[in-house]
């Protein structure tokens, strides 16, 4: 949970350290907006995405699942700064299929909190191999880096991709190259 009363003396602090009169009109609201804006960004600090996972229906099936394209939105734990980009998702179950949906509510389960792309992909991976029980999870994440595309070590628009893989994916390589493929 986010302490609102401090989270805004310290806006308020920065403000004044950057060298800002922190009663100038466009500023006299910003520590609070700023506030509330991170218990909004950082909410899924409080929350597990096992009660997501945990709606599973039973199949008689193991046949792969790709989810791909979630949008997804995250606060870079080094700078304070924003990495956004999308999650494809590929999972072999052994008889427990969850519903599409609560793999998306998964992702911004991890993503609403200060992290790191590496972490949130090994996070979610692990999550579901968890609760699905799953034979086999892979993980891709790509995403653009504003602490680093807006400081220009990067060219705007470059991405960072990270993969996490589980269970028959990290065994087989073949499926591996093969789902990376279907996900593109
Ligand atoms: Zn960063």
């Amino acid at each position: 949970m986010v302490d609102i009363k401090k989270a805004e003396d310290a806006v308020r602090q920065l403000l004044e350290a950057i060298g800002e009169d922190v009663t100038r009109e466009g500023l006299i609201e910003t520590p609070k907006r700023v506030a509330k804006m991170y218990s909004e960004i950082l909410e899924g600090k409080d929350e597990y995405a096992s009660e997501h996972l945990s709606k599973v229906f039973d199949v008689k099936s193991s046949d792969m699942v790709i989810e791909k394209d979630i949008t997804f939105y995250s606060m870079c734990e080094h700078h304070l700064l924003p990495f956004f980009g999308k999650a494809h998702i590929a999972y072999i179950p052994s008889d427990k299929v969850v519903g599409l949906s609560k793999l998306a509510r998964a992702v911004e389960v991890y993503a609403r909190r200060l992290q790191l792309q590496e972490q949130m992909t090994n996070e979610i991976a692990d999550a579901i191999e968890e609760c699905l029980d799953a034979k086999g999870v892979l993980v891709v994440v790509e995403a653009e880096h504003t602490c680093m595309t807006m400081r220009g070590v990067k060219k705007p628009g470059s991405k960072t991709v990270t993969y996490a893989a589980r269970g028959e994916f990290k065994e087989n390589q073949r499926l591996f190259s093969d789902t990376i493929a279907l996900m593109r």
